[in-house]
């Protein structure tokens, strides 16, 4: 099977110390063939016309990844380099430069400029991530990205990484997040209601003042944090059925949740109009994250075929932990009585995931691996037969070499129609990347 794609979401400066060409002989004999740096936006040069129509300028998130850097790092030797010397290198072994772009969070350029922003239903605006309704966050994105195929036209994937609408990234949870109950929070999404998004939402048809009044009333129960108020949740909402009285007592919710998704999904439709009009040929792929709360940030994966050309599906077993545990631990420090079993409890039945049940093996080595099968599965049959889903899987420490095989094996017999090893949380063993390309071959998948 020579036609799955097989990637790596690797990190440039860590190859570049190591020495390009040994990482990318490591790359080639684990039967990889998609390259996807962290920050590789950052290293094409900026054209000032395709920015005329937005108050965003490149240079200010280029700078900030230079010298600060994300949760991924600084980028300054990626910054520093030249894409199509990096990429004649790689075409030595086989590999495939690709080009990723985050179309919606930005530290830097929400915090110069406020009104790009998402907004709650308080009216109170994220620090981190902007809405894709903002016509100014659309035409830096649209500018951002024709200005880079135009002038480097041997760029062969775009792939769009995490479009979607949330206060913040479920995978890199910040350190404030509120104490909120599950699975009110999720349910009743706050966000996003920006002028933009209103004027979106009412033009659809929906009555946003009643649904600002119902996510207010949920909101009220959600930060109610009273030991008997968690109790009331986590002992009625028991099971999958549980959910179907919440939406029966408020299908407005059930709507927004789905016009949430159409809004990022309209963002989605723009760029793959975008890209496919400068080169048809251009694959365009899409990073989601898991289907059992991927709509909570705007993500359904019912809605992808025909928008992308793939679906990366994240769930770096793990890590996800690490992230995850700090809603459950603002919850248990705001709760008197509680203890993480009961948290962790709730937190399973809702997602469906299985896992330790402390908060520390939670964190420090995640969930279990048979959930990717679960994952990618679910994508799978909710995508449709004529849409690929990529796995995008952890290598990144915690995660061993025999992490990285099981994990590729559950995607395998999930379905998956290729596998992307992530790498960007830095220092990955070396081992990992070879188990990935043994377990594959192992598989008749390389
Ligand atoms: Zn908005």
């Amino acid at each position: 099977m020579d036609d799955k794609y097989i990637g790596v979401w690797a990190v440039f400066d860590e190859d570049y110390e190591e020495g390009l060409e040994t990482a990318f002989a490591r790359y080639k004999e684990a039967g990889i063939k998609h390259v996807m740096y962290a920050g590789i936006a950052h290293v094409f040069e900026v054209h000032d016309e395709y920015y005329s129509e937005t108050c965003i300028d490149p240079r200010l998130q280029i700078d900030y990844e230079e010298k600060k850097g994300d949760i991924f790092g600084t980028k300054y030797f990626l910054i520093n380099s030249d894409y199509d010397e990096i990429r004649a290198l790689a075409q030595k072994y086989g590999l495939n430069i690709g080009f990723d772009i985050t179309p919606g969070v930005s530290d830097p350029i929400v915090d110069k400029h406020p009104s790009t922003a998402v907004v709650d239903v308080e009216g109170r605006t994220s620090g981190h991530w902007m809405c894709p309704s903002n016509p100014d966050v659309r035409k830096y994105f649209c500018g951002r990205i024709e200005d880079i195929l135009i002038h480097n036209n041997s760029i062969s994937e775009v792939e769009l990484d995490v479009v979607s609408m949330d206060f913040y990234d479920p995978q890199v949870v910040p350190d404030w997040v509120l104490p909120e109950l599950y699975p009110l929070r999720q349910l009743a999404a706050g966000n996003c209601f920006c002028e933009h998004c209103v004027k979106k939402a009412e033009r659809a048809g929906l009555n946003v003042s009643r649904i600002k009044q119902q996510i207010r009333a949920v909101y009220g129960e959600a930060t109610t944090l009273t030991y008997e108020q968690f109790k009331n949740q986590a002992d009625t909402m028991r099971g999958l059925f549980d959910i179907i009285r919440f939406v029966l007592k408020y299908p407005e919710l059930m709507t927004w949740l789905r016009f949430r998704c159409d809004a990022v999904s309209d963002f989605v439709k723009e760029i793959n109009v975008l890209v496919k009009n400068i080169a048809p040929n251009i694959l365009l792929s899409s990073d989601l994250v898991s289907p059992s709360f991927s709509w909570a940030i705007g993500q359904w994966y019912g809605s992808q075929h025909g928008m992308t050309d793939l679906t990366k599906l994240m769930l770096y077993h793990k890590n996800i932990g690490l992230n995850e545990v700090k809603p459950l631990k603002s919850i248990k420090e705001a709760v008197p009585g509680i203890n993480e079993e009961e948290l962790m409890e709730q937190y399973y039945r809702l997602k469906g995931f299985t896992g330790p049940d402390t908060f520390d093996k939670f964190s420090g080595e995640g969930i279990d691996v048979e959930n990717i099968f679960y994952e990618v599965k679910k994508a799978k049959l909710e995508a449709g037969s004529g849409h690929k889903i990529v796995a995008g899987l952890g290598g990144d420490p915690p995660a061993s070499a025999d992490d990285v095989k099981n994990a590729v094996e559950m995607a395998y017999r999930g379905g998956a129609d290729g596998y992307m090893l992530h790498l960007w949380y830095h220092n990955a063993p070396k081992e990992n990347i070879v188990a990935f390309g043994e377990h594959l071959r192992k598989l008749g998948e390389i």
